[in-house]
């Protein structure tokens, strides 16, 4: 084995996964999957002090089939009062113990994984292999957090001062912590998330996203076995206009972590702000207009192959995919070639089947906006490719697809789907080109694909992106390795799975004895 630099890593490592093409694992692994993904009799409810509560009974449906998966009880403003008088009066435990009970929470969760790889597969319409990399990143952000906790809430940190006095410096929670996650990453961001405000010293409240509470129910439920008291982590599922609103404009509430919409982002914003109380920090992490550029010393094929990784994985809903392919003009041609017959390939259908590359998108809402988007594009601009849509398909499918678009004025806000638009430049205009991507207001990924260094450096010092990836997809940052985070209408920048991440959730209060 190769030694980890002790500095970044702790003595930690990130979660092994396998490769579906080694049968010797994927037979038996998708043997244990069948009756799972089967399964209807799932149930969520909120979670108090560790005991579900009451709640309004809703049906679960996956967005591949529609059928009923099980049932949800949504909590409301009573659930949200309870939990947060149970949260302000919790004692939270040190950073060593937190820190374990996190170790065990990853173990718990790679030991559940074909539970949850299912439950991902048919609430979040996850096809097996960007499932499993869910799992994966949600035990990584336990066992990374654990160790950042270990490192720096443990003992204050001394600062040296005149003779005759001594300084500490302490890290501290702050008290009750909403934390509201996506549908795009049920598993990993809320489970990051939580264990990050946890890892801090907060007490935590989870709301996961309406459209996928089963499988946050069960990460609670392992992350509670696994020693995290109750009173510390509270669980939450409901509408965002009666729970998400009740909890963040509480005063109660020390500080909310979001990852989701511009908009909601800045409705969350505003709450707090309108709110009488403590002002407590706001940690968001919302959407991107994700560039690729791509100059005519790259490799075509490489950059097709990142391309459809970047903008068609998880069908387009990643934060981080790739929006707007931005091709030099005289490399044009052979890509948008290769990128048609690359996306005549893809499979498109049921997620949990090993032979289908993108999955359902997650609602009604979703398919109707990216319907709405492609109506518009075909009316204005013009279609360069797209994947063939089986016939049969029930749930919400829609078939990747890339328009080449006159310039990037005809696109001014993230579209959350598989929908690429192609623009092409002069070799004269790259650095406009950053110029204009950077004037959308967005900062979240940024993709160059190019083999001469001055090039790849002068995009690197004009862009304002908070992950830059070169000569290589743009989406899948990975815990410890890429910190992952943007800027301006991309969130506020705090680096999640990265070294300065549960500062952010912290407060810091300075000890000084005249000695
Ligand atoms: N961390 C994910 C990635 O790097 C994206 C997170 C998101 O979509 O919010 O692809």
């Amino acid at each position: 084995k190769i030694p980890l630099p002790a500095d970044l890593y702790g003595d930690r490592r990130n979660s092994a996964g396998f490769v579906f093409a080694d049968e010797a694992v994927s037979i038996p692994f998708l043997a244990a999957l069948e009756p799972e993904l089967a399964r209807t009799d799932r149930r969520a409810s909120p979670l108090i002090g560790g005991k579900a509560q009451p709640g309004v009974l809703l049906d679960v449906r996956d967005p591949s089939t529609g059928r009923v998966l099980g049932r949800v009880e949504e909590g409301d403003a009573k659930t949200v009062d309870a939990a947060l008088a149970r949260a302000v009066a919790a004692v939270i435990p040190p950073a060593e113990e937190r820190a374990a009970a996190l170790e065990r929470g990853a173990d718990l969760l790679e030991a559940h994984r074909v539970e949850l790889i299912a439950l991902l597969a048919r609430e979040a319409g996850k096809t097996l292999p960007d499932a499993l990399g869910e799992v994966r990143e949600a035990a990584d952000f336990c066992r990374y957090y654990a160790m950042l906790a270990r490192r720096h809430f443990g003992e204050p940190e001394s600062l040296r001062g005149p003779t005759g006095e001594s300084n500490d410096l302490y890290l501290a929670g702050r008290g009750p912590f909403v934390c509201v996650s996506p549908w795009n990453f049920p598993l990993a961001i809320f489970v990051g998330q939580v264990v990050a405000a946890y890892a801090a010293g907060n007490a935590v409240i989870a709301k996961p996203a309406e459209q996928t509470p089963l499988v946050a129910f069960r990460a609670i439920e392992l992350l509670l076995e696994a020693g995290v008291p109750g009173d510390a982590l509270a669980f939450i599922p409901g509408r965002g206009e009666t729970v998400g609103a009740g909890l963040v404009s509480d005063v109660r509430t020390a500080g909310v972590a979001f990852t989701g919409s511009t908009d909601t982002a800045r409705a969350i914003n505003r709450a707090l702000a309108a709110r009488d109380g403590p002002i407590v920090p706001f940690i968001a992490e919302t959407g991107g207009l994700n560039a690729m550029l791509v100059d005519s010393s790259a490799l075509p094929e490489q950059v097709v192959t990142d391309v459809i990784a970047s903008a068609f994985n998880s069908s387009g809903q990643r934060c981080s995919a790739l929006r707007v392919l931005c091709l030099q003009e005289d490399i044009a041609p052979r890509v948008l070639q290769l990128l048609e017959g690359a996306t005549a390939l893809l499979r498109v259908g049921d997620p949990a089947r090993l032979e289908n590359d993108v999955g359902p998108v997650i609602d009604q809402d979703a398919l109707e906006m990216l319907e709405a988007h492609a109506r518009k594009m075909d009316r204005q601009e013009t279609l360069v490719c797209k994947a063939p849509l089986p016939e049969g398909l029930t749930g919400f499918f829609f078939a990747p697809r890339a328009y080449a678009i006159a310039d990037l004025d005809a696109i001014d806000r993230e579209v959350f789907g598989p929908i690429l638009h192609v623009v092409t430049f002069k070799a004269d205009e790259l650095e406009a080109v950053v110029d204009a991507i950077n004037a959308k207001g967005y900062g979240l990924t940024l993709g160059i694909h190019s083999r001469i260094e001055h090039t790849v450096e002068a995009v690197r010092r004009r862009a304002k992106a908070g992950n830059v990836y070169v000569n290589r997809n743009m989406i899948g940052a990975t815990v410890g390795v890429q910190p992952f985070g943007g800027e301006g209408l991309s969130g506020t920048g705090p680096k999640a799975g990265g070294p300065h991440y549960l500062f952010r959730f912290a407060t810091e209060r300075t000890f000084t004895v005249n000695t």
